[in-house]
């Protein structure tokens, strides 16, 4: 018979993000049969709406209110609470990405219902679908399943591959009126700490610095290999406590969880509290001069030397490819 589902996308810094398209290709896999039904919430979302028919939605709607230009908490769980509430959806699939994680246990407490959160991998539809998430910081996983209630889930970026875009697929798009009230925050001016152009949680490739690179300098040659490649530098907490970069570039336990395609690891140890934010990466290249580094017990190659002889090495190599293209 198939399920009616809701797919959230998210729009971030006027963009809509690619785990849009991750989050409706899980959203079929659940609905089987039935029905997906993307939901944007912003401001002014129009100008996307097409974007996730082509993905795979069925259809589109839309909440638009001039409270929603960022994400705040009361806004958006207000807003998408009244979507949900027009909907009547028989599951619910978010990004496992900042705002989702906020928003998904409010959403989950009200329908009291319950939610599976993290999920990397999806198997059967409907009624029997299973949810496989990471636990014990990524060194296990269990699989879940729902029996009763709203099916609600998160997905992590990167993980559940988007569908074929077809600008072929039409659909119905919608607006919902909404209204927001009491709203205890008001976002009157966003001020970035970090002017990365890539996001770390949802980037292929990540470039991260340990405190092998010696300074906040120590991290042109990252970021010069991070260009060439189109990826997001990160980092590990003993660059961050150093000064070396801000926090919101640690990846670790206390940081960002992060599974990219490609993870360069430069100059930092392996840590446990880093390896629980990326030993799911699906390649891992660490270069440490120590070759008893923990890190190249995870690692898929490694290479022993001095960071800055190998990256400015690789880079160079790399800009010859690149040439040659
Ligand atoms: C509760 C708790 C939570 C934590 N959460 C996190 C977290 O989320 N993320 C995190 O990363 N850490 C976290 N930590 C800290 C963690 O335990 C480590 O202290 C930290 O990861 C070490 O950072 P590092 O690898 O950069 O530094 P180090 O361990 O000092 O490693 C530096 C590495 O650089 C190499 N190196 C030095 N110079 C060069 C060079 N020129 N070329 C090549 N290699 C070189 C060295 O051989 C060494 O392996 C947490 C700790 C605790 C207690």
């Amino acid at each position: 018979m198939g399920k009616k589902v809701l797919a959230l996308g998210e729009i971030r810094d006027g963009e809509l993000r690619n785990v849009t398209f991750e989050t409706i290709a899980a959203a079929k896999q659940v609905a089987g049969d039935g029905e997906v039904v993307g939901v944007l919430l912003g401001e002014d979302v129009s100008e996307f709406s097409n974007e996730l028919l082509y993905y795979g939605a069925d259809r589109v709607v839309k909440a638009e209110h001039y409270n929603l230009g960022n994400y705040v908490t009361d806004a958006f769980t207000q807003v998408f609470s009244q979507v949900v509430e027009a909907e009547e959806p028989e599951a619910i699939v978010m990004p496992h990405t900042s705002p989702g994680k906020d928003m998904a246990p409010r959403i989950a407490e009200k329908l009291k219902c319950g939610l599976i959160s993290d999920v990397v991998d999806i198997e059967g539809s409907e009624e029997d679908a299973t949810f496989t998430r990471p636990i014990y910081s990524g060194k296990a996983f269990e699989k879940k399943t729902v029996t009763a209630g709203t099916l609600f889930v998160t997905i992590r970026p990167n993980n559940i591959p988007a569908l074929e875009k077809d600008e072929g697929h039409t659909g119905d798009v919608s607006s919902i009126e909404v209204e927001v009230n009491d709203l205890r925050t008001v976002i009157k001016e966003v001020v970035k700490k970090t002017s990365g152009t890539v996001d770390l949680a949802e980037a292929k490739v990540i470039i991260a610095g340990g405190r092998g690179v010696k300074s906040a300098e120590g991290f042109k040659p990252l970021e010069e290999l991070a260009d060439l490649l189109g990826a997001a530098v990160g980092a590990s907490r003993g660059a961050c406590d150093a000064e070396y970069c801000d926090y919101s570039l640690q990846i670790g336990q206390t940081g960002k969880v992060v599974t990219p395609d490609l993870y360069i690891a430069v100059g930092l140890s392996g840590a446990i509290q880093h390896l629980a934010g990326m030993s799911n990466s699906k390649v891992i290249v660490a270069i440490n001069k120590d070759p008893e580094a923990p890190i190249f017990d995870v690692a898929d190659y490694g290479i022993v030397g001095d960071l800055f002889d190998v990256v400015p090495a690789l880079t160079e190599e790399l800009k010859k490819v690149t040439a040659e293209a």
